[in-house]
């Protein structure tokens, strides 16, 4: 098998799953008892913390554990706007849908929303977001690097505009965290998502940051658990995973992004010159090393799938939970593609892991499959004699 799916999930490390197991055998104590497993507990619990903390530069009092990226991002969306004190709120239209769904249920809530566009890399331009702040906004939430297209947003300067509207500011990190240097002190970042098992961690678990002197309303309220703003028995196997996770990916990050940029840079050249009629989603610079996403319009991205299933890869098209719906995908559309050349796309998400030989046979397997639907298919005898005729 041939695993191109790292932004959807990654595998969990060997490494990981050791630290984990003393957890997960036999008597694993609640974090908040006072007797020897407890306190077991605890101490991991916050060795984990101090492990996150690290890898953005946070203290380890200003993260809290949640359940996942989704979670992070709810509480940061409802309790972010709510500690602002304002109703206005902004967020970019590639967000994820962890983001997006909730910006529009805040909406209907009575919360002003504004969706930013983004240029045709996706990139957010600071000057939109300089235009669309009022002294209404209270959030602006703009994800630090776009899990379809890779594309790694400006937040230090997005962030210092928001903050000149004397808003806050939250970025959904999931696929950034562990993967590039970040620094919530230096990039001025208020509340950060970030998730375990997009950085070879485990499902389940993830956490948000919020600064210091925010005042975050709890989202999940009961025993106490997370200084009073997260409550629920904490999930330590989790937990200490993620913690390991984090100290992994803060020593291996530059090796994993040399590896990962090689690779890159074969698909980059291969893939756009192998193809007729080939597009490249998102930027060249930029853009996470990990991340390759091309439009071949009148091949499908989910014909495409099954193809290389079959051939033992694994790739996406658009998003992992846009899959099985035969909506284009909601990025691509904003970076202004049409909805054909949006059904034809395919992510491919390497990890250091996979070698020039898997990424030269991917290229060829795509080369051929996409061949033969695009012969199949009337749709692309159009689009070429529309894109090679003159205007
Ligand atoms: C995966 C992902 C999420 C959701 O995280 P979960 O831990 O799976 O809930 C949110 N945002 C982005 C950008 C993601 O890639």
């Amino acid at each position: 098998m041939i695993y191109m799916d790292n932004a959807a999930t990654t595998p969990l490390d060997e490494r990981v799953l050791r630290k984990m197991m003393p957890f997960l055998q036999g008597l694993c104590g609640n974090a908040g008892t006072a007797y020897g497993p407890g306190r077991d507990a605890r101490n991991a619990l916050e060795r984990a913390r101090q492990s996150v903390a690290a890898l953005i530069g946070a203290r380890p009092e200003e993260i809290f554990f949640t359940s996942g990226g989704t979670e992070s991002d709810n509480w940061a969306l409802r309790m972010g706007l709510q500690a602002s004190g304002r109703r206005g709120l902004i967020v970019s239209a590639i967000e994820h849908p962890a983001v997006l769904r909730t910006a529009e249920s805040l909406q209907k809530e009575g919360v002003r929303l504004t969706v930013l566009p983004v240029n045709g890399e996706g990139f957010v331009e600071p000057e939109t977001l300089a235009n669309a702040l009022s002294g209404d906004t209270g959030l602006v939430s703009v994800m630090a690097a776009n899990n379809e297209i890779g594309t790694i947003q400006p937040i230090h300067e997005l962030a210092s505009l928001t903050h000149g509207a004397g808003a806050l500011f939250h970025t959904d990190a999931v696929q950034a965290f562990g993967q590039i240097p970040m620094d919530v002190q230096g990039d001025g970042i208020d509340l950060l998502s970030a998730s375990a098992h997009k950085l070879y961690g485990p499902k389940g678990v993830g956490m948000l940051y919020v600064r210091r002197g925010i005042p975050m309303m709890p989202l999940i309220s009961g025993g106490g658990q997370e200084r009073g703003r997260r409550s629920g028995t904490e999930n330590i196997p989790g937990i200490v995973g993620f913690g390991e996770a984090c100290r992994l990916a803060s020593e291996e990050m530059e090796g994993r992004n040399e590896a990962k940029a090689a690779l890159q840079k074969v698909f980059l050249d291969r893939l756009l010159s192998e193809n007729p009629h080939v597009l490249l989603n998102g930027a060249r610079e930029n853009r996470l090393p990990g991340n390759v996403n091309i439009s071949l319009p009148g091949a499908s991205g989910e014909t495409m799938l099954i193809l290389l299933d079959q051939k033992g890869i694994c790739a996406s098209s658009g998003s992992a939970c846009a899959t099985g719906s035969v909506e284009p995908s909601h990025v691509l559309l904003a970076l202004g593609r049409s909805a054909l050349e949006a059904k034809g796309s395919l992510r491919l998400s390497f990890s250091e892991h996979n070698t020039a030989e898997e990424a030269a046979l991917v290229c060829d397997v795509i080369r051929e499959e996409a061949e033969r639907l695009r012969g199949m298919s009337l749709a692309y005898e159009t689009y070429c004699k529309s894109a090679d005729s003159p205007v």
